[in-house]
């Protein structure tokens, strides 16, 4: 064995009369000294603390996320079966390509043989604006407690160009992931108006398409599995800034966009084929009304102007409906935060009870309609209107309870006030 005072820690260098302890190797041939024991044992904790969070990933059934999207989204019943199921499959996907990767490494023999790799399914939502793509797949996210960021495609560009890199969509999830990288590559990813940047027909201008072709190639490298570079600021790249890696594997991307237009697309297919069969031709002039859910094929959206590549990984398609003035009123009343909960709440922290009169509420919902930013409208109709009631809000000694009327939202009126005094009589 070696003169212990002569030695030093093998990690770190420490002599040993600078450590607190030095520990022999059982041959005696190395050291160890008690700081970097310490910094082992961190390593491997954090380690088997990551393990355990991957393993114990749990997936809710389809059914269970469908019901917790049913408190918050109103409406568009096929769009949340087919996200429940596809965010269900992801995450089924992500446990089952880990568990076989840890298998792979308790069986040597067995690794990588008769895996089969499961690939991931990004989504593609079709819907108008204001029907509640966003709000979807914001609750989808905090239903799994996955993290989460949204990008406007608009905003994207190629990088080397003046706009946002499309590195900086996946620096929004890590943080919102509070720079746990693990956990920000299994979150989701929501890129809106995907649709614009679709290639503008074939007699555009020769010169780079910087809003359109190009970005959807940078958006392909991340959709697809790579291992991207982020800087930690935002930003553009230093080449001597220090870089977050991060997998984008198991990050799931949903996409969405109103794509108008992309109904003529599918009909003049419609009408083509059926005009092939020697169909009824005077129908095939007809405008169909297209379900997004059923009748989107690849190559519609290609025509549209995505590129095929891009496409081909957005293998879900899923439509969300106008929402109707029905589904307006509903959407103001029933979910867990609706608008008029929230309204309700604030006034009682003042100490008033609010009520809305159900015509008001049909009027609110029917001017929504007229404005055609499907349910958008109502936040902005309501708060025009209620910042006047809280502008000039009665005596909380002398008024208990508020009422909305119609006669409020339409013509100006007043609110009717009810006395605390009153309202006692009343019960
Ligand atoms: P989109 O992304 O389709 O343009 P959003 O999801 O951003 O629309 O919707 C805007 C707001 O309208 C949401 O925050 C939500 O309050 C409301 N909203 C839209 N659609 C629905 C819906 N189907 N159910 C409940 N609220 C909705």
């Amino acid at each position: 064995m070696k003169e212990i005072d002569m030695c030093a820690c093998s990690f770190c260098g420490k002599p040993q009369k600078a450590a607190k302890k030095l520990i022999a190797s059982p041959n005696g041939d190395s050291f160890i000294c008690d700081d970097c024991v310490r910094i082992c044992a961190d390593i491997i904790k954090e380690e088997s603390m990551k393990v355990k969070v991957f393993k114990d990933l749990i997936i809710p059934s389809p059914k269970e996320i469908k019901n917790s999207l049913d408190h918050y989204v109103i409406g568009q019943e096929q769009a949340k079966k087919v996200l429940s199921v596809a965010v269900f499959n992801h995450y089924k996907r992500i446990n089952y390509n880990y568990h076989n990767k840890i298998d792979g490494k308790k069986n040597k023999d067995e690794q990588n043989k008769n895996v089969l790799e499961l690939e991931k399914s990004n989504v593609l939502m079709i819907g108008p604006t204001g029907s509640g793509k966003t709000l979807l797949v914001k609750t989808l996210a905090r239903v799994l407690d996955v993290p989460f960021a949204i990008a406007d495609a608009t905003t994207l560009t190629e990088a080397g160009y003046v706009g946002e890199d499309v590195e900086n969509v996946l620096l929004k999830l890590i943080q919102n992931a509070d720079y746990d990288i693990e956990k920000a590559q299994r979150g989701i990813i929501y890129i809106d108006e995907i649709d614009k940047l679709a290639r503008k027909g074939e007699n555009r201008s020769l010169t780079r398409d910087v809003g359109g072709e190009g970005v959807q190639q940078a958006l392909l490298k991340i959709i697809e599995s790579t291992v991207a570079s982020v800087p930690p600021q935002g930003g553009r790249k230093h080449p001597q800034q220090e870089m977050l890696q991060i997998d984008t594997t198991n990050i799931l991307f949903i996409c969405g966009g109103a794509f108008v237009g992309l109904e003529d697309v599918v009909n003049k297919r419609l009408s083509t084929a059926s005009l092939g069969f020697n169909a009824n031709i005077k129908n095939s002039s007809e405008k169909k009304k297209i379900n997004f859910n059923t009748d989107v094929q690849p190559d519609d959206l290609i025509k549209f102007g995505l590129i095929p590549e891009f496409v081909g990984r957005l293998p879900i398609v899923t439509g969300l409906d106008d929402l109707d003035q029905k589904a307006l009123q509903r959407i103001l009343v029933e979910p867990r935060n609706s608008l008029i909960k929230q309204y309700k709440q604030m006034f009682k922290i003042d100490g008033f009870d609010l009520e809305f009169e159900d015509d008001a509420i049909a009027f609110i919902s029917q001017q929504a309609i007229d404005l055609k930013t499907g349910a958008r409208g109502i936040r902005t109709i309501m708060e025009n209107k209620m910042l006047e009631l809280m502008f000039d809000l009665p005596d909380p000694k002398v008024y208990g309870k508020i009422i909305v009327t119609r006669d409020f939202f339409a013509n100006g009126g007043e609110p009717i006030l009810i006395k605390k005094e009153d309202e006692v009589q009343a019960v």
